[in-house]
């Protein structure tokens, strides 16, 4: 692997901007109280600017540090930003990444011919020592409805899950109105012996179906909302084991800040709402979550990072 130059002292970059249709201009959200019990931010995409006033990947990483929140799994979505994460990775102690393309990227490299060969770089980036998932892919079928479009998902999936057992890596899934679907092809493939439902959507009844299977339930800023009973029921339900918290980060601000830029630094008021609910010491939850959380992905510090 080689990585391309890098100058600390370079301004922020960021690869990304939100959707116009998406995009807030109010400010970050302060600082939450710290954690006592440090936890994980096990999705987040720090490449895309959001907000007045955007903040760079590192003092995301800062701010995370200040409150509790050790590290983060920075996410691909396409090739750019899969290699983005997995050479960020490489030289930040406190990131490690996932890597792949996106269920509702699938079908643009499908149509444009290069699925195979956008799959086969994603492939040789899963091999990378800090690339600790596979994800986020899996099915959606919110914003993709056409019958080509769909079994491109399909093809890129079932690629993924290859590509995760073949490396001994965790899987990270993104499902949106596809439950079904994706527990069908999870068993026909055969999951890889580390799976998260990232940003879980379901109710209890998944959640029953992650925990027969060992499945893990990373839950996002959504199960703070006031209408989400049925992430609460979910979240009632699994076992503790298999609980994760992230942020998908700018996505899903926790409240009370909804609506405001997201980052890693908020993980704790999800946690504490996850804590409040369950109606456990938050430093209790803290740990055990920690701890699925290295489970899941290896430790941090396990693998050093390259000097720049
Ligand atoms: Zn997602
Ligand atoms: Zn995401």
């Amino acid at each position: 692997m080689t990585l391309p130059e890098h100058d600390p002292q370079r301004p922020p970059v960021f690869l990304r901007e939100r959707e116009p249709s998406e995009r807030t201009e109010q400010a970050y959200p302060p600082l939450p109280e710290a954690l006592v019990v440090p936890v994980y931010d096990n999705h987040t995409h720090l490449e895309i600017a959001h907000g007045s006033d955007p903040i760079d990947f590192h003092e995301q990483l800062d701010r995370a540090s200040a409150v509790g929140v050790r590290g983060v799994v920075q996410v691909g979505t396409d090739l750019e930003t899969s290699r983005w994460s997995a050479e960020q990775a490489a030289r930040e102690p406190r990131m490690l990444a996932a890597v792949a393309l996106h269920p509702n990227e699938a079908p643009v490299y499908a149509e444009a011919g290069g699925l195979d060969a956008a799959l086969a770089e994603i492939a040789e980036l899963a091999s990378w020592p800090r690339v600790r998932a596979v994800g986020e892919t899996g099915l959606d079928f919110f914003r993709t409805e056409t019958e080509a479009g769909r079994e491109a998902q399909y093809r890129s999936f079932e690629a993924h899950i290859e590509i995760a057992k073949e490396n001994g890596i965790a899987l990270q899934i993104h499902d949106r109105d596809a439950h079904a679907e994706v527990i069908t092809t999870l068993k026909r493939v055969g999951a890889p012996e580390r799976t998260v439902f990232h940003c879980f959507s379901g109710d209890a009844e998944l959640a029953s179906i992650c925990a027969e299977n060992g499945w893990y339930l990373s839950f996002a800023g959504n199960v703070t909302f006031k209408n989400a009973h049925n992430l609460r029921e979910a979240l009632e339900t699994a076992p503790r084991s298999l609980l994760l918290v992230e942020t998908d980060a700018p996505y899903l601000t926790p409240m009370p800040y909804r609506g405001r830029p997201n980052a890693p630094y908020l993980v704790p008021h999800t946690l504490r709402a996850m804590a409040a609910h369950l109606g456990t010491d938050v430093s209790m939850l803290a740990a055990q979550i920690s701890s699925n959380t290295e489970l899941v992905y290896g430790r941090w510090e396990d693998e050093p990072v390259q000097a720049s």
